[in-house]
């Protein structure tokens, strides 16, 4: 069997971002990858039993402090706390890669569950900090490759290497 790879659901048009809208990659190298059936399309937040819509949610004051190790939290931007929803969602795509045997998954950057390398700052102010969601940053402990939407390219030379 081909490698598979995990991606974030709205990256592939389903529409389960916060605010009901997807992202959609229109990229001939994950076209490929569909019609290879190479693709696991995971929404982490909506896994964990997270509602569509949703408020925006952010990890407030997250940059350079995990909510994996219990650092920060990730705060709805009317005052709800989502981290355990998040840790939830967060697990659920981890278990997906080990039962697909997946170690390389492209994320939505910017989200506090996929970013991969910048998230917004908990300020809900629109400003980014460097920094990763809470599912990139658990895939990553466990030796998993993330990349964003951007990176299609390499992520694509680290899954048929
Ligand atoms: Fe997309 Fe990830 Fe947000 Fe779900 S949690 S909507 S997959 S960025």
């Amino acid at each position: 069997d081909l490698r598979k790879v995990l991606m974030s659901a709205c990256l592939l048009g389903k529409k389960v971002r916060y605010d009901g809208g997807a992202l959609s990659v229109d990229d001939q190298i994950v076209e490929r990858w569909h019609s290879e059936g190479r693709i696991v399309s995971v929404c982490p937040e909506v896994e964990a039993g997270m509602s569509i819509p949703r408020p925006p949610a952010e990890i407030f004051k997250g940059s350079g402090k995990s909510v994996l190790n219990g650092e920060v939290n990730v705060i709805e931007n009317d005052g709800g706390k989502v981290t355990n929803e998040f840790l939830a969602g967060a697990s659920i795509a981890l278990n997906l890669c080990r039962k697909f045997d997946i170690d390389v998954a492209v994320l939505a950057e910017f989200s506090p569950s996929c970013g991969s390398s910048a998230i917004y700052d908990g300020s809900f102010l629109g400003k980014k900090v460097p920094g990763m969601g809470v599912t990139t940053a658990l895939l990553r402990e466990h030796d998993i490759q993330v990349f964003s939407q951007y990176e299609i390219e390499q992520a694509n030379k680290a899954l048929i290497e």
